[in-house]
């Protein structure tokens, strides 16, 4: 049951004589430099997800927007911005972020199911492309400030088509029973009531279907279902905004389509439907694979009928496993040829039961005390989820281009803990 790493990191992240290695970096060195756990991510691994995306979705009037929630580290940012993608942002925080990099206000998209009137009003403020709406009532707070800054602003109608899709029911945001966009009897009301609002112009509809979607066919079954909306409601759609969901493999054991494949299928539904501008919304697709996490082995604890691997990360630090029961393949950063293996659950210091990086994982029947483990695919939902917890400082971030690496956020101190406490 050997994993082939390749599938998951595509050649930047790989094994070279028994060692593991970021780009041309040992990952033990970073490990000794600048401690565990942290977040280890590859410069050209992002450049690759980047290109590969647009690539896919050539031939159609674009704008793709990286979904900010997924990774907010500011220099991953900047590098996003530098390849001449927009932003999805679904707060004002997020927001406050886009600007600091330098988003052109016109490549930012705001959603959120429960946006405040104070990030409505900086998004209109700044004049951002446009405001996904989840709610008639935010139709009218978008209108006031509108007004106040006298602008026209864009919306798209966020519906919720009742779509099931084959992920995991937490990330599931496209079913009736879940809270977010509107039913279709909303969106046509809403659609005939604001056709002459001077301050809010409706142009189209927004459809994020989930996360960590393997196959096409919920987004065309989402596309020929809008067709028929807009067909019934006579509105022909200026914009189209898929949102994200573009699944990863998380194991060489995962089958997902190809993003060309989704790229073909989906830019064939646009023109069906005639939008004028397909706006994506991709989030793990672009950071998912382009990092790892590396921890240290505090102890190992051998059981008659079970083994534990107790590391120096745990679920403030990587909490996927813990709060949807994902799979993360955890490797060792050393390898020898010949080595046997055995079964243990890989598992943090905090205080929960639940608090696990893997189960049943197989590692090196030697593991000991003060080797370095990989979590693999720790790009996306992993440092931004990353929480305080046990008072935990958080790991610092280090991104490596070729035989360089650069810290892009420092491992918090204990001050920081408290910082704002009184
Ligand atoms: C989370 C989210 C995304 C990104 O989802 P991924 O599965 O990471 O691609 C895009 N759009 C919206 C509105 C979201 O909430």
């Amino acid at each position: 049951m050997e994993e082939n790493i390749e599938v998951i990191f595509n050649g930047f992240f790989r094994y070279k004589n028994g060692n593991f290695y970021a780009e041309e970096k040992r990952v033990e060195d970073i490990a000794k430099k600048y401690g565990t756990p942290c977040y280890l991510y590859s410069y050209h691994s992002l450049l690759s997800r980047i290109k590969k995306f647009k690539e896919a979705f050539k031939g159609v009037n674009t704008l793709i927007c990286y979904s900010v929630k997924a990774n907010s580290n500011i220099s991953i940012l900047k590098i996003i911005k530098e390849q001449e993608l927009g932003v999805d942002v679904v707060s004002g925080g997020e927001l406050q972020r886009a600007l600091l990099v330098n988003f052109p206000p016109d490549k930012i998209v705001f959603a959120g199911v429960g946006k405040k009137d104070e990030e409505i009003e900086l998004g209109v403020k700044k004049n951002i492309y446009c405001f996904n709406i989840e709610n008639e009532d935010e139709i009218e707070i978008i209108e006031r400030y509108a007004r106040k800054y006298r602008r026209k602003v864009i919306c798209n109608l966020r519906l919720n088509l009742d779509i099931d899709v084959d992920t995991h029911h937490y990330v599931k945001t496209s079913k009736k029973e879940t809270k977010f966009g509107l039913d279709i009897h909303s969106a046509s009301s809403i659609l005939k009531k604001h056709r002459n609002n001077k301050y809010v112009e409706i142009k189209g509809f927004h459809l994020h279907l989930g996360s960590q979607l393997k196959d096409i066919h919920p987004y065309t079954k989402a596309l020929d279902t809008v067709k028929i909306f807009c067909k019934e409601n006579n509105f022909s759609p200026e914009i189209i905004d898929l949102g994200g969901g573009f699944g990863i493999p998380y194991s060489s054991y995962d089958r997902v389509k190809d993003i060309e494949d989704f790229g073909v299928a989906i830019k064939e539904k646009i023109k069906e439907i005639g939008a004028k501008l397909l706006i994506l919304e991709p989030g793990r697709y672009i950071v998912g694979n382009t990092a790892i996490l590396l921890c240290r082995v505090l102890y190992v604890k051998r059981r008659q009928d079970k083994n534990f691997v107790i590391t120096d990360a745990g679920m403030n630090d990587l909490v996927r496993p813990a709060f949807y029961g994902s799979h993360h393949i955890i490797i060792p950063a050393k390898k020898s040829t010949g080595e046997k293996y055995i079964k243990a659950d890989i598992v943090g210091p905090i205080c929960e039961t639940g608090d696990y990086l893997g189960k049943d994982i197989e590692v090196p029947a030697h593991i000991k005390r003060g080797d370095i483990l990989i979590v693999g695919s720790a790009g996306a939902y992993c440092f931004s989820m990353a929480s305080n917890y046990n008072s935990r400082p958080r790991p610092c971030e280090i991104m490596v281009n070729k035989n360089r690496e650069f810290v892009i956020r420092k491992r918090e101190d204990y001050k920081a803990l408290w910082a704002g406490e009184l």
